[in-house]
C-alpha cells in the first residue's frame, strides 16, 4: 500500500463519514469538506434554545452494516452510540378508520391485525418467512458495486433473478399476501422511505417493512444525528481532516482525471475524489458539461425523482402520551399519492409522520418540554407548486391534520419552531428539485443504471451516499460507502 495518497471527501453526510473512518484506517490521508456548519447533512441535528431534532432520519434500522463498518476500525458502534430498539416500532392510524400498533411480536401482531381483518391473520409469519429468503438472496447484489450490464450475469444475480418480478410494484405484491387494503399500506408504506409510492416501487423493496420487523427500529440516544457527530468525532481521532463550513466550488482535471478540488478558500490535491454532496445537485454545479457523457444537465433533468417532504421540528410545552412514531395515512391514500407523484399538487388531506421522541430520549428538550417532528410527504420541486405562497396554508393544514391522531393543542404549545419547505431542501441543502430522496428507485435508475460508485465518466472520483448503487436509506448508504472505499483501496492506495 503507497501511504499518504490523498483522498478528498465532498460532504460530511451519512455516506462520506463511514467513507472518511474506513479509508484513514486503510492508510489514505482523507481530508472531508463540508459546506455545512456541521457535519451529517441530511442526518444531523438542528439545534436551537435547548431543543435538538434530527433534520432528516429517525428510524434506525439494520444496524448491521454500520455495526460492521465500526469493528472494522476497531470501534463498537452500540458503545459509541447507545441505541433503544422500540418495543412498539409505531403507531399506524388510518384516515379510513382503525390503527395498528405495530411491533416485532409477532403474537401480538396477529392480535392486532385480527383487528382489522380476522382472515389475514397469519399471513404475516408467511410474509416474513418468504421475505427472508429473498433478502437472503439479494444482500450480495446490495453489498456488491454495478459497473455495467454485464454485472447482470453474475451468479447472485441470475440466483436472485426469478424473485425480482420486474413488471410487479409492491403493492401488487403484498396483495397477494393481505387482502384488507390497510394492512397492503401497513407493509407498503416504507417505500415512503426511498420517496416513492408502493404502487410505483419495485416489489424488491419488500425486504424494507421486512428489516422492520425482523431486526428492529432503533433510536440511537441523542437522536440520528447523534450518529453522524460520533463518526465525525471517531474520524477526526482516525486523523480526518474535517473542514467545516467550507464549500467546493469545482474540481482541476487533467484531461477526465480529478487532480485537486477547489473551495471558496483553497486548493485540495487529490489522489482521489469522493462525492457525497447530492449526486443530480452536485453534477450541475461542480462538473462541466463538456466532461459528462452519459449524465449531462439535459439527462439529468429526464431522469425520475423522488418526493420531497414539508417538514415542521416543533419544541413543545409538556409532553403528550404517544408513541416514538405515528404514521398517519390519509382517507384517500390513493389520490394522496397521486398528488405527490402525478399531480404535483398538495393534498388537502395528506398522510403525514409525527415522532414524539421525548417518551423515549429525554436528551431532546429542555426539562418538561419535549420535541415534535412532523414530515409531510409532497411532490418535490414542480412549477405548480410556488412554496413562498403555500408554505403558510399549508402550515395550518399540516397542524390541523395533526388533531386526527389525539394532537389537538399544539399550537398554544409550541415554544419554538422551524420549517423546510421542498424549496429550502433545494436552496439551502443543495439537494436537486428538492427531491430529498434522491433519483428515484424504479428498475431503470437502479443497479448499473444508478450512477456507479466508481464513477466512469472521470478518473479518480467516485460515489458515496443515497445518489449511487444500492441507494438511498441509511443502511444502503453506508452499504455504498463500503464499497466505494473497497473499490479506491483496489484503484488507489493499494497500487
Ligand atoms: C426528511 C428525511 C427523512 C429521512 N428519514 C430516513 C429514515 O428515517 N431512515 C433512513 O434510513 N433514511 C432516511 N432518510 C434518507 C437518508 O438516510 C438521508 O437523507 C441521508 O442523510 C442521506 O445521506 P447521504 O450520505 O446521501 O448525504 P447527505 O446527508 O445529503 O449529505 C451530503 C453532504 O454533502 C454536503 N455538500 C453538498 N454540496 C457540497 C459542496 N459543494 N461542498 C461541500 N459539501 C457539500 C451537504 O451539505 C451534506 O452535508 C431521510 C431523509 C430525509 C431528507
Amino acid at each position: 500500500m503507497v501511504k499518504n495518497r490523498k483522498v478528498v471527501i465532498v460532504g460530511a453526510g451519512p455516506g462520506g463519514l463511514a467513507a472518511a473512518m474506513q479509508l484513514a484506517h486503510a492508510g489514505a490521508d482523507v481530508t472531508v469538506i463540508e459546506r455545512q456548519d456541521r457535519v451529517g447533512g441530511r442526518t444531523s441535528t438542528i439545534e436551537s434554545d435547548g431543543f435538538r431534532f434530527d433534520c432528516g432520519p429517525t428510524f434506525f434500522l439494520y444496524p448491521r452494516v454500520l455495526q460492521e463498518i465500526f469493528q472494522g476500525v476497531g470501534r463498537d458502534l452500540m458503545a459509541e452510540v447507545p441505541m433503544k430498539r422500540l418495543e412498539l416500532q409505531y403507531r399506524l392510524t388510518f384516515g379510513a378508520g382503525g390503527q395498528l400498533d405495530c411491533s416485532a411480536d409477532m403474537d401480538a401482531m396477529d392480535r392486532e391485525i385480527a383487528k382489522l381483518s380476522p382472515k389475514d391473520v397469519g399471513q404475516l409469519r408467511k410474509y416474513m418467512r418468504d421475505n427472508r429468503d429473498k433478502l437472503a438472496r439479494f444482500r450480495p447484489i446490495l453489498e456488491s458495486p454495478f459497473h455495467s450490464v454485464l454485472d447482470l450475469l453474475r451468479p447472485a444475480v441470475l440466483r436472485a433473478a426469478p424473485q425480482l418480478h420486474p413488471m410487479r410494484s409492491l403493492g401488487r405484491e403484498l396483495q397477494r399476501y393481505f387482502s384488507d387494503p390497510r394492512l397492503v399500506i401497513a407493509f407498503g408504506f416504507q417505500a415512503k422511505y426511498l420517496g416513492m409510492s408502493p404502487f410505483q416501487c419495485p416489489s424488491l423493496f419488500s425486504i424494507l417493512s421486512h428489516l422492520e420487523y425482523e431486526y428492529g427500529v432503533f433510536h440511537p440516544l441523542g437522536g440520528c444525528g447523534r450518529v453522524s457527530e460520533r463518526m465525525g468525532e471517531i474520524a477526526t481521532e482516525m486523523g480526518v481532516q474535517i473542514r467545516l463550513g467550507e464549500e467546493v466550488t469545482g474540481f482541476q482535471f487533467k484531461g477526465r482525471r480529478v487532480t485537486a478540488v477547489d473551495t471558496d478558500q483553497a486548493r485540495y490535491p487529490a489522489d482521489a475524489c469522493v462525492i457525497n454532496a447530492d449526486f443530480a445537485a452536485a453534477m450541475q454545479r461542480l462538473v462541466p458539461d463538456k466532461l459528462r457523457r452519459k449524465w449531462k444537465d439535459k439527462a439529468l433533468h429526464r431522469k425520475r425523482y423522488s418526493c420531497s417532504t414539508y417538514m415542521l421540528y416543533l419544541g413543545i410545552e409538556g409532553r403528550y402520551d404517544l408513541p416514538h412514531h405515528n404514521i398517519h395515512i390519509a382517507r384517500q391514500y390513493d389520490q394522496n399519492l397521486l398528488d405527490i407523484e402525478q399531480r404535483h399538487q398538495l393534498s388537502d388531506d395528506p398522510s403525514f409522520y409525527v415522532q414524539n421522541a421525548g417518551v423515549t430520549d429525554d436528551s431532546l428538550a429542555p426539562a418538561g418540554h419535549s420535541t415534535l417532528y412532523v414530515l409531510v410527504p409532497v411532490s418535490h420541486m414542480h412549477p405548480s407548486i410556488d412554496w413562498q405562497q403555500a408554505a403558510g396554508p399549508f402550515r395550518e393544514r399540516v397542524l390541523d391534520s395533526l388533531s386526527q391522531i389525539g394532537l389537538h393543542d399544539v399550537r398554544d404549545r409550541i415554544r419554538i419552531e422551524h420549517q423546510l419547505t421542498p424549496a429550502d431542501w433545494q436552496n439551502q441543502h443543495h439537494i436537486f428539485r428538492g427531491a430529498t430522496f434522491n433519483l428515484a428507485h424504479n428498475l431503470g435508475q437502479m443497479l448499473h443504471r444508478r450512477p456507479g460508485n466508481r464513477f466512469k465518466e472521470l478518473d479518480g472520483v467516485y460515489l458515496v451516499g443515497g445518489g449511487t448503487h444500492p441507494g438511498s436509506g441509511l443502511p444502503v448508504i453506508y452499504e455504498s460507502s463500503r464499497i466505494t472505499s473497497k473499490l479506491i483501496q483496489q484503484d488507489v492506495l493499494d497500487r
